[in-house]
C-alpha cells in the first residue's frame, strides 16, 4: 500500500513540474513573438535608437534643418553647405 502511495505522489510531482515548465516556456514565447510588449527587448531597442540620434541645426541662410555633424561653420553661424556659407559671408 505504501508503494502505491509513493508512486501516486511521484506522478503528481512530475505532472506539476512539467506544467510549470510548459507555462514558463509559453510566457517566454508570448513575450518574444508579439512585439507589442513595452518592456524588455523593445525598451532597449528604443534607447539604442535614441543614442544614435544627433542634434539638428538650422542653416543661417536657407533655414533648412540638418545634422550637426554636417554643419559648415562660418563667423559663428551654422550653414547646411559650403555654398551657403560663402553666399552669406560675401
Ligand atoms: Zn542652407
Amino acid at each position: 500500500m505504501t508503494r502505491l502511495l509513493f508512486w501516486i505522489a511521484l506522478v503528481i510531482l512530475v505532472v506539476m513540474a512539467v506544467r510549470s515548465k510548459l507555462r514558463a516556456a509559453l510566457e517566454r514565447a508570448q513575450g518574444q513573438g508579439a512585439g507589442a510588449a513595452p518592456a524588455g527587448a523593445d525598451a532597449t531597442a528604443w534607447s539604442r535608437v535614441e543614442d544614435k540620434s544627433e542634434p539638428m541645426l538650422c542653416c543661417a541662410r536657407c533655414g533648412v534643418y540638418f545634422p550637426a555633424s554636417e554643419a559648415v561653420r562660418s563667423e559663428g553661424r551654422d550653414y547646411c553647405s559650403p555654398a551657403h556659407a560663402q553666399l552669406e559671408t560675401r
